[in-house]
């Protein structure tokens, strides 16, 4: 059947001040900061300084902008106790989802976009089969854009919010970072230590503020990278095309897992636990919805459950103290709520959590369910919670169908002990990325694309793509001094250097038999 696209909640909750925007701690409820909500005009000022601060950092050139990158890679390490400290404080996430998904992305990223962004943006010298340029030198070159817009979501402020300035900023640009509202902290932390790092005046800047400071900005910037819900994508996408500029979008995501009967049970069932419930559930990898073939099913139900039922949830407390933390969206809570409702309500059966837990702060139980189908939302659309529903599939064609029912095409994962097999049908699934006997490791390759399929996106950040698309091609052929005064084929035209030409071409292009 078809399936749907979540329809992204509406940003009702905590925020009242139009012109101020407090920050929640989702872990314990109390406003921790309260950020500015800027007006297109203010947009509009930091567009005009990040342009007159661009050719000066792109004057850098890659050593001089490499030189300030992994300087910022060894400030987010000296300072990772104070940024765990703000990206756990502003999501109600583990310590340890911070640490390893944030810090370690961090890290490696400057790293990364430093060593192998220039040679990624190096002129490339082209070869061609056009005999009229032969001698020529051929020369496919990137130049930065100019002012690039980032738009962030709120489940990694670090990682894919902030992450996503580093090629920019790499490949010569200068930027504006437009963070979620509801995470604005930890940019602001993160263009002070660029600032410390030696990034020229106005190069980054942070432009906190809901929606219409992220609409603001798509109608100053030369291309703008969004990081969000399918819906507000879309939003975007068709303001930049109304601008013809250039966006990427990385969207939402429903990724399935698939189990085969031959899988390394006790591995699969370590891994649904894990990539389901890492960060609460509210990554757009995360595990969402799994198929195991019939004969392992029962057994693969039964590890999961027990793994599931021992997780402990609630208020983070430093390193080790829960595995499971906070919702930190205050709407996402009612979109899991209403998940596990309707499953329940058309048939499935709860094997552990379930509910909201009670007291301070916003959790949700780590849950399992079972008896599901793609009639029900768990199955169909993105639940960015600690759920895991798990359905039972005749084979592996089935599975790959399941898979394959639904509007989002983000990432994937298959298990299987023939990992030629698990191969074949990772091949099948319509993913942006389908890992073999693990899951979401696809994302800490940096040089592996990383984008959705289907309603999950256009571009695709990390590789290649992930710094090109920040700059715009320019092709150079340049003609040697030594050249003739005029070329053959030019006037007057005469019979025979036509007839020649002509000639040329079928001795080219004509020869051998059309079969
Ligand atoms: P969202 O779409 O509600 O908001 C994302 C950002 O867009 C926020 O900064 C918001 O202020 C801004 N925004 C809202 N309206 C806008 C407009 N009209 N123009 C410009 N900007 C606007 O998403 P969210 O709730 O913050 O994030 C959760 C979603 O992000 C999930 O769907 C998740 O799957 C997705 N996500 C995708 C990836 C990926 O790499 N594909 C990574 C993380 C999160």
């Amino acid at each position: 059947m078809a399936t749907v696209e979540q329809e992204a909640p509406e940003r009702n909750g905590i925020i009242q001040d139009a012109g101020a925007i407090p920050v929640e701690n989702p872990a314990t409820g109390e406003i921790i900061a309260t950020v500015p909500d800027l007006s297109p005009e203010q947009v509009a000022e930091m567009a005009a300084k990040g342009r007159a601060a661009q050719p000066e950092w792109e004057a850098y050139g890659f050593d001089g902008r490499a030189r300030v990158m992994l300087r910022a890679q060894k400030w987010v390490m000296d300072n990772a106790p104070k940024i765990v400290e703000t990206i756990c404080a502003e999501t109600g996430k583990t310590f340890e989802d911070a640490e390893l998904a944030e810090i370690g992305y961090a890290g490696a990223a400057f790293g990364f976009w430093a060593k192998d962004g220039p040679g990624y943006l190096a002129d490339e010298r082209i070869k061609s089969s056009q005999v009229l340029v032969k001698g020529k030198k051929l020369i496919l070159r990137y130049r930065p854009l100019g002012l690039i817009g980032v738009i962030g979501p709120w489940n990694y402020p670090l990682t894919n919010s902030f992450g996503d300035c580093i090629p920019a900023l790499m490949a010569g640009n200068s930027v504006i970072m437009k963070p979620s509202e509801i995470t604005p902290l930890t940019s602001l932390l993160l263009a002070e230590g660029l600032r410390e790092c030696g990034l020229p005046e106005n190069v980054l800047q942070i432009a906190t503020g809901r929606g219409a400071t992220g609409a603001a900005l798509i109608e100053h910037v030369d291309m703008i990278m969004f990081t969000g819900s399918t819906k507000t994508g879309r939003k975007v996408a068709e303001a930049a095309a109304k601008r013809l500029i250039p966006a990427s979008l990385e969207l939402g995501g429903k990724d399935p897992m698939i189990v085969l009967a031959d899988a390394d049970v006790e591995r699969a069932a370590n891994f649904a636990t894990y990539y389901s419930m890492q960060n609460a559930g509210q990554t757009c990898i995360s595990i969402e919805r799994v198929y195991v073939e019939e004969p392992l099913y029962d057994e693969f139900v039964a590890k999961v459950s027990e793994k599931v039922r021992e997780l402990r949830v609630g208020k983070p407390e430093g390193p080790g103290s829960v595995e499971v933390g906070a919702i930190t969206f205050p709407p996402q809570m009612e979109i899991i709520k209403d998940h596990v409702a309707d499953a329940v309500q058309k048939g499935a059966r709860v094997l552990t959590g379930g509910n909201q837990t009670a007291g301070a702060g916003r959790f949700f139980e780590p849950t399992v369910l079972v008896d599901v189908d793609h009639t029900m939302k768990c199955m169909t659309e993105e639940t960015f919670g600690p759920t895991l529903p798990i359905m039972k599939v005749s084979d592996a064609d089935e599975a790959v169908r399941l898979a394959n029912d639904s509007v989002y095409g983000l990432g994937a994962s298959v298990f299987s002990r023939d990992t030629e097999r698990g191969e074949a049908v990772a091949r099948r699934v319509q993913a942006g990325a389908a890992n073999v006997n693990d899951a979401m490791i696809n994302y800490t390759v940096l040089e592996l694309p990383m984008g959705g399929a289907k309603s999950s996106g256009l571009g695709s950040r990390h590789g290649a793509g992930g710094i090109r698309k920040y700059c715009s091609q320019q092709a150079i052929v340049v003609t040697p001094k030594l050249a003739m005064k005029k070329e053959l084929f030019m006037y007057p035209y005469k019979s025979r250097t036509s007839k020649a030409l002509a000639g040329l071409f079928r001795f080219l292009y004509g020869r051998g038999q059309r079969d």
